[in-house]
């Protein structure tokens, strides 16, 4: 018998090219780009960093400078990538980021470039990164008790990070959003207390779902509190509207009855988003993923340091694209607690 898929396969890649689109084989359009600037973090927590002393850094100068990563930018802007999230490791350690900021906002189809950050460098660079054209930024917040928060974090750094989130409201940077990865033994019994910090601030908490990527070996099943389980804990203090999932994003959300903040939740392992995924990464030494559980890494450094042409490097990354994984959802054995080649802190969550 001829097997015709193949044939197929190739003819899909090579309209895709001719289309200059960032489809892949499932028909997924990518549309948003993490960039991770650093894999280098003043916390560590502890679902995320290994032990410190057994990390292997990426050397610094195998880190993109800004002008390649603009210039890979500016190529996928022309594929059709519209909007940025900039974040590490923690990409506030990156000296001079507001410049990179003021960069990316200035290619033409971007149309946003937003950061995750710890939060520890936000209240002395929030107005700056504001006057650079930074949009919103997501501040990681897994307690509001100090003693826990040195437990998760690995560091004593409530009080700063608060002033931080305030500051970024201060400075207009909009939305101000907060992330918490939600673990039971943990920080379960300050789900509502968390929510109560972000209603009175008028801004948007998520919960992230516990994912076994690396850290310090602490996931297992029972640490994990799923979307519906903080849905349900909530609504059992709150009028809830639900607001759903707009297609592409990665949380679900519900707005309160008088108005006040907003309510989301990441499931990634209860409920995986990967049918409808936009996202890319680029790693801070030029590594493009498709997936955040992709296993090929795809050197964008080696052609942008071998002088390759603009249409080399748009050719190489819509085959990439092309290969996505079909993702999380289809790969029981990630949820079941898998070991990436690379760890979440020099991936970009
Ligand atoms: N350092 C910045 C921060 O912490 O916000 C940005 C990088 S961090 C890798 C990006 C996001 O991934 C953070 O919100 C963090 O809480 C989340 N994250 C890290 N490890 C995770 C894990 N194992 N499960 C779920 N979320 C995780
Ligand atoms: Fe650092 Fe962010 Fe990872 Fe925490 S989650 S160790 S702040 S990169």
């Amino acid at each position: 018998m001829i097997c015709w898929k193949p044939f197929f396969r190739r003819s899909l890649l090579n309209d895709l090219l001719l289309q200059r689109v960032l489809k892949d084989a499932r028909g997924r359009v990518a549309k948003k780009l993490r960039i991770s600037v650093t894999d280098r973090c003043n916390f560590a927590c502890l679902f995320c960093m290994p032990d410190k002393r057994t990390v292997k850094w990426i050397p610094q100068n195998n880190f993109l400078n800004f002008d390649e990563i603009a210039r890979v930018v500016r190529v996928l802007a022309s594929l059709g990538i519209e909007k940025i999230r900039i974040t590490g490791g923690e990409p506030l350690l990156r000296l001079n980021l507001e410049s990179l900021v003021r960069t990316l906002t200035g290619i033409d189809g971007i149309r946003e470039v937003d950061m995750t950050t710890n939060g520890w460098h936000l209240a002395e660079k929030a107005e700056s990164l504001k006057r650079a054209g930074l949009k919103g930024v997501t501040v990681s917040l897994h307690s509001l008790r100090r003693d826990r928060f040195r437990q998760i974090s690995g560091i004593d750094a409530l009080p700063r990070v608060l002033k931080g989130i305030d500051a970024a409201r201060d400075s207009g940077l909009s939305p101000v959003k907060i992330n918490t990865v939600a673990m039971k033994g943990y920080n379960d019994d300050e789900v509502i207390e968390l929510v109560e910090f972000a209603r009175e601030r008028n801004i948007s908490i998520r919960f992230i779902e516990f994912m076994p990527l690396d850290g310090l070996g602490h996931w297992s099943p029972d640490k994990l509190l799923t979307g519906k389980e903080i849905a349900d804990l909530v609504g059992r203090h709150y009028i809830l509207h639900p607001l759903g999932r707009e297609k592409g994003d990665t949380a679900t959300l519900w707005g309160f009855e008088d108005g006040r903040g907003e309510l989301g939740v990441i499931t990634p392992m209860s409920e995986p988003f990967c049918d409808d995924c936009d996202r890319i990464r680029l790693t801070s030494d030029g590594k493009l993923l498709s997936c955040l559980f992709d296993s090929r890494y795809n050197d964008l450094k080696k052609l942008l340091r071998e002088s390759s042409t603009d249409e080399q490097l748009e050719k190489y990354i819509m085959e990439c694209v092309y290969r996505k994984p079909a993702g999380v959802a289809y790969m029981p054995w990630v949820r079941d607690g898998w070991t990436k080649p690379r760890a979440m802190y020099a991936i970009g969550g």
